[in-house]
């Protein structure tokens, strides 16, 4: 059974449309690192939730890096010797490689095949290049059409700037019962690109709005940047605030149709990345664990060993294992409103499970509670065995994840088992300390 007639048409799968609507709205707007496309992106944001904009101006320091100029273009073409625009940065902002100085030339077909991009493997896609922190320009096409270029003159034109300005990104903090703080990062400077990367900025800008509407014990805060330097930017500005980080997901290629694929955070076994296993395990579903690996996304800085934050990542098929990745193929019609329903799902859950993660104590210590006369047995939905395991571990250290761990059971079963003993006055809640640092 595959995962779209897994989930009904009106529960979760009305999050995806949902999704994909906002992600087809942003598709065609021309992103990089820098520049007016990233604000254009973080304006539609903000129609559904009250996002900081951030400037942090060029020349900025942060760490080994430093903010580089602010790229813009207008427009961009290649015109033959008869003056037909043969390649038009109009029709697809792919065309031009991101960062591309500006350009007016007329070159011959030798001198500007050094500038041209294709993919010989997959004639009919036009590849996704980028030139960040290095002065070039270029264009790319599919490769049947750099086959069909003739001899002769060609009139080049990159309508581009790169002046003094600021990176752009988007922050949103959701206050909640306690300091510690729940990071959601999404890189946000691709143009037009579904699932890398538009799909995390739709799944983490719906999950931002649900949450927004809910109560909930942790912080959240949302990042919305541009990759790489992004990250290092919020981290070298908020050094201060990093350790508030209890747990964070970085969301990235969640729309695809590929099994989910969760990457364990540096430190290997934080509560995120049990949550996810635990949550995965149980789905019924395939799905992947990969351990940490300093390749990747965002998760390369959050995890570097002077921060070593508890943030895993969440994709479905990893970037490197899909020939679209990077390509025009990875357009709308490459990710489907029920992956991005089941991503946002089972984020939730993960979410949800963090949210709910208590530590009880049982008021028996010395042999169990007798159970039958208080009508626990048959009430409240809580499973015996459940019931058993929930009383024999809540020592007081011992979290409803560990229980859940331990005994196989659901998250679910076990949390609602607490609840009933709890009711029944037969535990009580104790602070937890947690790994990210000190009680809730
Ligand atoms: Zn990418």
């Amino acid at each position: 059974m595959s995962i779209e007639d897994r989930i009904r048409p009106g529960d979760a799968t009305g999050i995806g449309l949902e999704i994909h609507r906002l992600m087809g709205e942003l598709f065609p707007i021309c992103r990089s690192i820098t520049g007016d496309g990233f604000r254009r992106t973080l304006d539609i944001l903000r129609r559904h939730i009250p996002l900081d904009v951030r400037e942090v101006p060029t020349g900025t320091r942060v760490f080994d890096w430093t903010v580089p100029k602010e790229w813009n273009i207008r427009d961009a073409y290649i015109k033959d010797s008869k003056g037909e625009k043969i390649v038009d940065f109009r029709a697809s902002n792919l065309h031009v490689v991101s960062y591309s100085r500006p350009v007016r030339a007329i070159l011959p077909l030798a001198e500007l095949k050094k500038h041209l991009h294709s993919l010989p493997e997959h004639p009919d896609w036009v590849p996704y290049k980028t030139t960040y922190y290095k002065d070039d320009w270029g264009f790319c096409l599919s490769h049947r059409q750099f086959l069909t270029l003739e001899e002769g003159d060609y009139d080049v034109l990159i309508d581009s700037t790169l002046e003094d300005g600021s990176l752009t990104f988007g922050e949103l903090y959701l206050p909640g019962e306690t300091e510690k703080e729940i990071l959601i990062s999404a890189h946000a400077c691709h143009p037009s690109l579904a699932n890398d990367n538009l799909s995390g900025v739709g799944l983490a800008t719906m999950l931002a709005k649900h949450l927004g509407t809910r109560q909930h014990r942790y912080s959240y805060r949302f990042l919305f940047i541009p990759g790489t330097i992004g990250a290092i930017a919020w981290l070298s500005l908020n050094e201060s605030r990093a350790g508030r980080i209890a747990a964070g997901l970085v969301v990235s290629g969640v729309g695809d149709r590929g099994e989910i694929t969760y990457k364990r955070s540096r430190r290997g076994l934080a509560e995120i990345d049990r949550a996810a296993a635990h949550v995965l395990g149980h789905s019924g579903r395939p799905y992947r664990l990969l351990d940490f690996h300093p390749y990747g996304y965002d998760e390369r800085q959050y995890c570097s060993p002077g921060f070593d934050l508890p943030v895993g990542r969440f994709s479905r098929t990893p970037c490197a294992e899909y020939p679209e990745y990077h390509t025009s193929a990875d357009n709308m019609a490459f990710v489907s409103a029920v992956s991005l329903a089941d991503s946002f799902e089972k984020i939730a859950a993960i979410l949800d499970l963090i949210e709910e993660n208590r530590v009880y104590q049982s008021l028996n210590q010395k042999c169990e509670p007798q159970l039958g006369k208080r009508g626990l047995y048959s009430s409240a939905g809580a499973n015996e065995i459940a019931l058993l395991w929930v009383m024999n571990l809540s020592d007081g250290g011992h979290s409803l994840l560990d229980i859940a761990e331990r005994s196989g059971l659901p998250f679910a079963a076990v949390r609602e088992a607490a609840e009933a003993l709890a009711r029944a006055g037969l535990l009580v809640e104790r602070p937890r300390t947690s790994e990210a640092g000190g009680p809730l």
